[in-house]
């Protein structure tokens, strides 16, 4: 029976895609908004002022309320809808203050970043049931400051992901989105993939760039030379699914097989995250690792 009077964890909602994979899990978002600035961002489009991020009001006490609701065991991810170490956490280390009181009371912990503060939570992470999912996108520190301008650069996150495996924390490098053009290139993934496992991590999890206008227009602007080819993908040739434009199918299994293929020579498992693919997923794995979180420390690299 899910818990009714939630008033800041909400049960997760992947917006009615039928190709979410995840399992039924919490989410909390400490902060309404984000700071790391990613050309291609679904939440940007949902939310205004979603650029200047702040925390939510009464966090903490509303918190402490639904704690006492979510069933014991549940596990919590931080964030579906923004990054929980955006810019402003560094200071008012609210993100931390919320994993004390969910990690105290024994719920199982999901974070979600592209941010190496991410490593200051390494006491807390480390001694209790975490999953942690790093994205990283390309290696490539010019093209990340331009995609990702808010976001630390990849070498800050590829450290941040070898201090938490070095701790025991399990951790998933999200390769998402691909970006046709941009990000799609083998020696790309390879580099990513490397970089990953070499770092520690357990799995990657890969997902395509889906356009929503603004997010198409904000690429547009910031590449020029690739609008028109970005276009044509997406908009003469896509597929449109539930509020976004998707590229075509075939094109989207060629990079997801191609992801999977360099996962698996490293010996990570794989999976895809909202493309339909779920078949060609590592078998018993879930796409934004939150299985980790339910091993206990050891268990985890033997999946
Ligand atoms: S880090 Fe996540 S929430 Fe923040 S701007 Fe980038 S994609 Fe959006």
């Amino acid at each position: 029976m899910l818990p009714k009077g939630l008033r800041v964890v909400r049960l997760f909602d992947p917006w009615g895609s039928p190709y979410c994979t995840c399992p039924i899990k919490f989410t909390l978002n400490p902060y309404t908004g984000c700071g790391h600035g990613c050309l291609y961002c679904y939440a940007r489009s949902y939310i205004r002022g979603f650029e200047k991020p702040h925390p939510k009001r009464g966090l903490m006490r509303n918190l402490l309320h639904d704690l006492r609701l979510v069933p014991k065991n549940s596990l919590i991810e931080l964030s579906a809808s923004s990054d929980p170490y955006t810019p402003p956490e560094a200071r008012l280390g609210i993100t931390r203050r919320v994993l004390r009181a969910i990690a105290s009371r024994g719920f199982k912990i999901l974070i979600v970043t592209k941010s190496n503060l991410i490593t200051r939570d390494v006491d807390i992470l480390s001694t209790s049931r975490s999953s942690v999912a790093i994205t990283i996108t390309t290696l490539d520190h010019e093209l990340a400051r331009r995609l990702e301008p808010g976001a630390p650069p990849p070498s800050a996150r590829l450290e941040a992901i070898k201090k938490l495996t070095d701790a025991g924390i399990p951790v998933t490098v999200r390769l998402d989105p691909i970006i046709p053009y941009l990000n799609d290139s083998i020696g790309s993934i390879s580099d990513v993939v490397a970089a990953a496992s070499e770092a520690g991590a357990l799995q990657i999890t890969t997902s395509t760039y889906k356009a929503r206008p603004d997010s198409l227009k904000r690429l547009c602007e910031a590449f020029p030379e690739i609008c028109g080819r970005l276009r044509r993908l997406y908009v003469a040739h896509g597929v449109r699914t539930h509020g976004y434009r998707y590229l075509p199918t075939a094109m989207r299994l060629r990079y997801i097989l191609t992801v999977r293929e360099v996962a698996l020579k490293h010996g990570l498992a794989f999976a895809s995250c909202r493309e339909g693919f779920r078949s060609l997923n590592t078998p018993g794995i879930h796409c934004d690792g939150s299985l980790y979180a339910y091993l206990r420390v050891g268990e985890a690299s033997g999946t």
